[in-house]
């Protein structure tokens, strides 16, 4: 299978005129059209909410389309929250789901009305003592850990995973919490990471739909939503078919019926905070190439580097490159197609077949929609990219400016240092 960009060779020369090499440019068709079909794969459940994870893609811009169609944002920091905050996205229109949590944060959330997911048994004590109280609505993030296995051999390995309760935590935790004062409450797991694959979150959804089940007759707690997390993922190799939400969406309500109703559960929410899923692929990464290097192997050298996207970098992960302008040109070259960095993992792409590539050519890195540029760093004193938003009617708007070497020293404001700073280059 072929992976096309989502934007023409022909726009892409228009934009690159305007804006300089390297950004992140996101589709707006693809994002609110996918975004619908989440929507209408799980209308059958009357509370269902995509809580976004705003650390896939903190733009507000973004965000704010998301949320014409019914997100909320799901939160892990304190900056995070404060996004929300300034999009007037507040109260259980945020969920908190972080870990290793300062009481600074769990304040701020708890001011905010967000609804808390407790990472933690001893986060109780910890929250209850940073606040005072028990909030009324509070959610526990669930890991049953050993080894998740799916039919198509998909593996992740909770025991190993530092989230969540265990299970003889998570009964005692909801009658404790009960004790302090909660009375509604919610159950969260996120135990496998990319996805591709339609039966990841039908079996996670049984897990914690019979672990609800168990969960209220034990402690009476008045279970009110099952938050199903992230974890959907998206075809980031050519090869790959994408997941079928619709699909996805009737295997969780099959679940449902089966499990919450006939326990007289059926009036449960169904929540999820899809990130990678929500943008990834509506995101690509345009850089340059800007040298060509003949040694050992053959490289590429881009104007982007692992500052811009470090998926590569730190995980290996593959993510596809056309060439423009050569798309249906063969696939006849051995590259490592690199960056600039002074650390040798700094490669897009490793033994990668393409087109020949010239100097001046404009690379198209794919999938770089959710954790792309918020991954990003500083190292080398690399500067973080702009951002750009194609929009449904053609035109291109800037939704984040690239950094600016004072960006960069802004930290540096109290110190005589900055005075000798000449930004003249
Ligand atoms: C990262 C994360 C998500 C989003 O994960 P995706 O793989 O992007 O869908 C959701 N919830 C929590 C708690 C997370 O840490």
């Amino acid at each position: 299978m072929n992976k096309k960009p989502f934007v023409t060779y022909e726009k892409l020369k228009e934009i690159v005129k305007e804006y300089q090499t390297p950004f992140h440019l996101y589709d707006e068709k693809g994002i609110r059209e996918n975004m619908k079909a989440l929507r209408e794969a799980f209308s059958w459940n009357p509370g269902y909410k995509e809580y976004f994870a705003v650390k896939a893609n903190p733009n507000p811009f973004l965000i704010n389309i998301l949320r014409e169609y019914g997100c909320g944002c799901d939160c892990s920091s304190l900056t995070e929250l404060m996004l929300s905050k300034a999009l007037d996205i507040t109260g259980q229109d945020i969920m908190f789901s972080s870990n290793s949590t300062p009481a600074k944060e769990y304040a701020y959330a708890n001011k905010l009305g967000a609804i808390i997911n407790l990472d933690d048994f001893t986060h109780i004590e910890f929250l209850e003592k940073t606040l005072g109280y028990i909030p009324e609505t509070i959610s526990c993030r669930f890991n049953p850990g050993g080894i998740f296995k799916l039919g198509n051999g998909i593996m992740d390995n909770p025991g190993d995973a530092k989230y969540g309760f265990t299970e003889e935590q998570l009964f005692e935790g909801f009658k404790l919490l009960k004790k302090k004062g909660a009375k509604k409450f919610g159950i969260h797991a996120f135990l496998a990471s990319n996805t591709v694959s339609e039966d990841y979150y039908p079996t996670l959804a049984k897990i914690l739909f019979e672990l609800a089940v168990d969960l209220k007759r034990e402690t009476g707690a008045d279970i009110r939503f099952i938050n199903l997390s992230g974890g959907i993922g998206i075809p980031y190799r050519p090869d790959q078919e994408p997941n079928d939400i619709r699909a996805i969406g009737e295997g969780v309500r099959e679940v449902y019926e089966r499990t919450l109703v006939p326990a007289g559960m059926g009036n449960v929410a169904i929540y999820t905070e899809l990130g990678r899923f929500m943008t990834g692929p509506y995101g690509c990464l345009v850089t340059t190439a800007i040298h060509q290097k003949h040694t050992y192997k053959e490289y590429i050298g881009c104007d982007a580097c692992a500052v811009n996207l470090m998926r590569p970098a730190m995980y290996g992960a593959y993510h596809h490159i056309t060439v423009m302008g050569k798309e249906d040109a063969p696939c006849d070259h051995l590259y490592d197609v690199t960056g600039s960095l002074c650390e040798n993992n700094d490669k897009f792409a490793v033994d990668r077949m393409l087109p020949r590539v010239d100097i001046g050519d404009l690379l198209v890195i794919h999938d770089t929609g959710a954790h792309g540029y918020s991954m990003g760093y500083n190292y080398n004193g690399k500067l973080k990219s702009a951002e750009l938003l194609l929009r449904e009617d053609g035109s291109v708007q800037l939704i984040r400016r690239a950094e600016t070497p004072k960006d960069y020293f802004a930290t540096f404001d109290c110190f005589d240092i900055l005075k000798n700073m000449d930004y003249n280059v």
